[in-house]
């Protein structure tokens, strides 16, 4: 991260009219609140500086989201949280999905997601036409990869057409403290794999990927927020900053997440424009 200025908290806030943050190693991780994110929430709704929350987590809905802000001493706004599971109804309005049986991997609101998005959810094992990566809890992984391996390759030898899709493109996520999590962009890695593995001719059978780093998340935030005066803070390089370049907008890598810390820094990474090292306001 040779050359990329430093920047304080005081000095993104003076600087862009509208804050995005990243969740998972930015505010929070999975035991709690990360230093200095309690305060500066509290800040920015003092000032009436407005923030988003862009988060590829599609396991819950905003108000699940919130409330569980809300014991960790974040007083966030439902409205305010923009996640990949809400892209969902774009998706299925643009490619005609209303009414489609879908298998959803994921817990309860990852299925109302769906259901929100006008899919129908179905059991494995019923007919369906679309496949919805959701999540990687709510569900027995082993056996229910082995099950969706299984009909996938049932259904493709009969000729049957099969929509897939991976709200949440995230292949690892932090579960703690110097320990990580297989996230769902993982497993859709492996089905494809074996897709290609038995259909080397059907480069189409791949999932059609709606989180960061592509721009959906941007352009729902852009809705909401109606200006491109905005800055995006978060951990990862691969889909927070480059999520942010691609969209043109300036972003801001958080040093202090678990992510960070693990990415090298090679010439064809996306560059964030500035770097911060702490939430915390300075001296
Ligand atoms: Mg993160």
């Amino acid at each position: 991260m040779i050359g990329i200025p430093d920047i304080t908290i005081e000095a993104v806030i003076a600087r862009y009219g509208v804050l995005l943050f990243d969740a998972y190693g930015v505010l929070v991780d999975a035991a709690g609140p990360l230093a200095g994110a309690v305060e500066l929430l509290r800040k920015l709704d003092r000032l009436g500086k407005p923030y988003y929350i862009l988060t590829n987590d599609a396991s819950q809905l905003p108000p699940t989201a919130a409330r569980k802000y809300h014991t960790y001493g974040l007083a966030v706004d439902p409205e305010r949280i923009v996640t990949s599971g809400e892209l969902l109804t774009a998706h299925f309005a643009d490619h005609h999905l209303a009414g489609a049986r879908c298998v959803v991997l994921g817990p309860a609101d990852t299925a109302r997601y769906v259901e929100l998005a006008g899919g129908r959810p179905v059991a494995l094992g019923d007919p369906f036409e679309v496949l919805v990566m959701g999540d990687d809890a709510g569900f027995p992984l082993r056996d229910t990869m082995d099950a969706l391996l299984t009909v996938l390759f049932q259904k493709l030898d009969r000729q049957e057409g099969v929509h897939l899709v991976l709200p949440n493109p995230d292949l690892i996520y932090p579960a703690g403290e110097h320990r990580f999590r297989m996230a769902s962009g993982s497993l859709a890695l492996i089905l494809e794999a074996a897709l290609q593995l038995r259909y080397p001719d059907r480069p189409d059978l791949r999932f059609a990927r709606l989180g960061k780093p592509n721009s959906a998340i941007f352009a729902e935030t852009l809705r909401r927020s109606g200006t491109r005066d905005m800055v995006m803070l978060g951990d990862q390089l691969e889909t927070d900053i480059r999520g942010a370049n691609d969209f043109g907008l300036d972003s801001v890598l958080v040093t202090t997440g678990v992510g960070a810390s693990t990415m090298p820094s090679l010439p064809d990474h996306p560059r964030p424009t500035y770097r911060l090292r702490s939430l915390a306001p300075s001296g």
